[in-house]
């Protein structure tokens, strides 16, 4: 008798179980499944579009609140989430390492993690997490002492933890992690450190280390526990040693292009930031001196961990343009599979999406000074008047010529991730118009310190904004629309087939903008900075939205002009969640 219990309790708790698996098949049918969102980027290609258009232009103005969740305690900062939703729940990461299961009718908390942090995380800009992944019966996410973290979507017990890297050395972790194929796949923080960029593939079942591959060269990969290549070819770019604290942190995560069986990564900045000590020859011949794969979007193969392909945006970068900006796969208006992506330095690259080859670049910010222009090969045309100088060539050698550089470090786009509209054709860029002054001192490599050998000063370029959303036409380069922002826009854009662009700006609003034209038909006024990542999905028949609101993110630690436009701002922590009422729908 007890034993026929038992088996009929373990067959329905298997039956529950088999209702909550989120399947390889769901994840890349993400963006078109509009009832669930599992996938950072709203599907794999991270165009943030939804099919949905029961929320139009003209009755937008009818959306109302649904329900606001606290992410509560003094555990404020920046909030860069975006929220997961399956099987009636809502997942939210938080800042300091937290995620929070939510009752997505009622915005009841059902439970939440916290990560138990040490003393001496380094973090470079804010405590800021920017989401998680679900796979099978478990929510993925990275925590800021450089762990990831598998945890039971039913309960949020941990299930395995594993180590990315040695936070004592300057690691950390911020994305959102990526699923393929049953592979949890990561990247790493710490740029601004002297670490070195890698992507780790592990059994998302077992947390077990599939593959690794560091993406600056010199440096070997891993593969079932085994070297497997190395990355690129040693001292081909770089000079010496300085390859082995070289930089290129992949601290955005990356994507995964189904077409080709691709996963693309950025790298960020080379380190340190002063480019005069890892030149490799003056004048730069060929390409030494480039410092690959640094400041560069990488092509991988999901199942080896082999690069198949690079194209570096910025070659002995000298000005923080981090080349790690999401990279966003569409099909242009004649039918080619492409890639875009908005990179810190300023411009709006499309590549080829087969091997990432160059097919344009056009500027996406107004006034870009260490470059005249990219080339048909891609490479930039540089103003090499325009890099700040080289600090032992200076009388006392200790700090070389200032020079005022636009964008400034922070970039013409920061990590906030773009959209892509399948219906106009349109990406909707996040950017910032900003310069600095920046200069070069001398510096020597140290654990766990800071590896500039530079210093800065940020400005606004304009008296009346920094922040500008734009619409821009991939195939032309030319720009649609402008949005103008007095302080910088820091938080993500999402697009839908209702023609309505979402959005949120440090001083609070979320906004939903038309496609075509750029007009704010709605706005809502959340209490707090706007950094995070809108959604919107679809139950019982109404299509629901959702942003969270907590100012914070890098901009607010930095000093210069800029500060006077973010000072007053206040910090918060809130998820707010909007939907459209049946009865309101037709109301125009
Ligand atoms: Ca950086």
């Amino acid at each position: 008798m007890n034993k026929f219990i038992a088996t009929v309790t373990i067959s329905m708790l298997a039956a529950t179980a088999a209702t909550a698996q989120v399947t390889e098949e769901m994840i890349a049918s993400d963006q078109t499944m509009t009832n669930q969102i599992v996938s950072n980027g709203m599907g794999r290609d991270l165009q943030r579009y939804s099919p949905l258009d029961m929320i139009t232009k003209d009755n937008v103005k009818n959306l109302v609140p649904a329900w606001a969740f606290s992410l509560g305690g003094e555990k404020q900062r920046g909030q860069e989430t975006q929220p997961l939703i399956y099987d009636g729940v809502m997942y939210v990461t938080g800042s300091y390492s937290r995620l929070y299961a939510i009752d997505v009718m009622t915005g009841e908390e059902l439970w939440q993690y916290d990560a138990r942090l040490p003393e001496g995380i380094l973090p470079c800009c804010d405590v800021v997490n920017r989401g998680a992944a679900i796979y099978g019966d478990k929510i993925y996410f990275g925590t800021l002492d450089a762990r990831i973290v598998a945890l039971d979507l039913k309960t949020g017990d941990v299930v395995w933890r594993d180590q990315i890297a040695d936070y004592k050395a300057g690691y950390s972790y911020t994305a959102a992690p990526l699923i393929v194929d049953g592979l949890v796949i990561t990247g790493n923080s710490g740029g601004e450190f002297g670490i070195v960029g890698e992507v780790q593939a592990r059994d998302a079942e077992t947390g077990d280390l599939v593959w690794t591959r560091p993406v600056i060269e010199g440096h070997m990969g891993t593969l079932n526990g085994e070297e497997s290549t190395m990355t690129g070819t040693l001292n081909a770019t770089w000079p010496g040693d300085m390859w082995k604290t070289g930089g290129g942190a992949t601290w955005l995560g990356g994507s995964y292009d189904a077409d080709t069986d691709t996963l693309v990564f950025g790298a960020g900045n080379p380190a340190p930031w002063n480019s005069h000590l890892r030149n490799a020859g003056t004048p730069v011949e060929g390409n030494a001196g480039d410092n690959l794969y640094a400041a560069s979007r990488i092509g991988i193969d999901p199942k080896t961990g082999d690069i198949k392909w690079h194209f570096q945006t910025t070659p002995r970068e000298g000005w923080d343009y981090d080349g790690v900006n999401e990279v966003v796969a569409y099909t242009d208006r004649q039918g080619n599979k492409r890639f875009g992506t908005a990179d810190r330095n300023g411009y709006f690259y499309v590549l080829n999406r087969e091997d990432g080859a160059f097919v344009s670049a056009k500027p996406f910010v107004k006034d870009i000074t260490w470059a005249s222009g990219i080339d048909d090969t891609g490479r930039p045309i540089f103003n090499e008047e325009n890099r700040p100088g080289d600090p032992s060539a200076a009388t006392d050698g200790t700090k070389g010529e200032v020079v005022f550089s636009s964008p400034s470090f922070l970039g013409g786009k920061n990590w906030m991730p773009m959209a892509f509209s399948q219906k106009t054709g349109n990406f909707y860029v996040p950017s910032n118009e900003w310069g600095m002054d920046i200069w070069n001192e001398p510096i020597t490599y140290k654990k766990g310190a800071a590896y500039l050998g530079s210093g800065f000063t940020i400005k606004p370029n304009y008296e009346d904004h920094i922040g500008s959303l734009k619409a821009i036409d991939p195939d032309t380069g030319e720009w649609v629309w402008e949005y103008k922002n007095d302080a910088p826009l820091w938080g993500g854009v999402m697009t839908t087939a209702g023609g309505l662009v979402f959005f949120g700006t440090p001083e609070g609003k979320f906004l939903a903008l038309d496609d075509e034209t750029g007009e704010t038909v709605w706005s809502f006024q959340t209490g707090s900075g706007i950094v995070g990542q809108p959604v919107t999905w679809d139950q019982d028949g109404e299509q629901y939205v959702s942003v969270i609101s907590g100012w914070g993110g890098a901009v607010p630690l930095w000093g210069g002009e800029v500060a006077k436009k973010v000072s007053y701002l206040n910090q918060g922590g809130m998820v707010w969640t909007f939907r459209l009422p049946k009865e309101l729908a037709a109301l125009q």
